[in-house]
């Protein structure tokens, strides 16, 4: 079965409403919720914040249930120069860039792995960011005008590139800068993307993430989030990884479960 996994529950509340047959397994205080979506099997779980809480969350879904391919979708704040609120961004690589175990390992390198970057999977991300870019054609039929207007969602794109993941929600132009600095090539920023492609990578699972961009990383994140999260990111979720799973079997059924 798809593993879905969002961070908050803003971010996986539409697409949970779509779930007609869901069965609740808790385990370590998360339920994860069994059941199908667009007729697939899938469980979805909500990881939490952070990176321990997402590696958690994820070691428990792989070691628990029969996964083929885990999507990470949620909000991040931006760091590209060209990537604004109401963007998408599905990553190609992901790294942690509170991880540093210099000078014995390479700053950012996960010690014994000989990663940094871990990579997301090709074929999901392809089509991840296929139905993303056709659901950003049309941002008042996706969050509605009000919303649109609101966070001035006019002409939204996909990027692909690296995201990155730390403990800290990075909200002060002086955070964003030094990560931009550090990591000129980072697209956006957020709290757990890098630590659950790490138990992937362990558990050799693949793996993707779709993260829409909620504020800037900036001194006016915090004010953009909140009513970002409330208003936009769920619709988001629902209409792209709802309209991905709608497409059928992505490929997977061309290889072992676990690759
Ligand atoms: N004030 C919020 C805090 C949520 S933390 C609350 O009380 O609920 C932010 C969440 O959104 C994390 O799950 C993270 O992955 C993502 N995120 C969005 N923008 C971010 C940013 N600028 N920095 C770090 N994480 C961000």
């Amino acid at each position: 079965m798809l593993a879905i996994v969002a961070a908050m529950h803003e971010e996986l509340s539409a697409l949970l409403a779509t779930m007609p047959d869901e069965e609740r397994v808790r385990v370590a205080g998360r339920d994860f919720w069994v059941g199908h979506l667009h007729g697939q099997p899938v469980v979805c779980v909500l990881s939490r914040i952070g990176k321990v809480a997402a590696a958690t969350t994820a070691a428990i879904l792989l070691e628990r249930f029969d996964i083929e391919a885990l999507v990470f979708t949620g909000v991040a704040g931006g760091l590209g120069d060209h990537v604004q609120v109401g963007d998408v961004v599905v990553a190609t690589r992901l790294l942690q860039h509170d991880l540093d175990a210099s000078p014995i390992f390479p700053k950012y390198e996960v010690p014994l792995t000989g990663h940094a970057r871990f990579a997301a999977d090709t074929a999901l991300s392809d089509g991840l960011a296929q139905v993303a870019r056709e659901c950003l054609a049309d941002p008042v039929a996706l969050v509605g005008a009000a919303a649109s207007r609101r966070f001035g969602i006019h002409e939204p794109r996909v990027h692909r590139g690296l995201l990155i993941s730390g403990d800290r929600f990075v909200s002060t132009e002086l955070e964003s800068r030094m990560l931009r600095d550090a990591l000129p090539d980072a697209l956006a920023v957020e709290m757990e993307g890098a630590a659950v492609a790490q138990v992937c990578h362990d558990f050799k699972v693949p793996f993707a993430a779709v993260r829409t961009i909620s504020d800037r990383a900036d001194d006016s994140a915090h004010a953009d989030f909140m009513s970002f999260v409330a208003g936009v990111a769920s619709r988001y979720s629902l209409a792209i990884v709802g309209g991905w799973l709608a497409l059928g079997r992505h490929g997977l059924e061309h290889r072992s479960s676990k690759i």
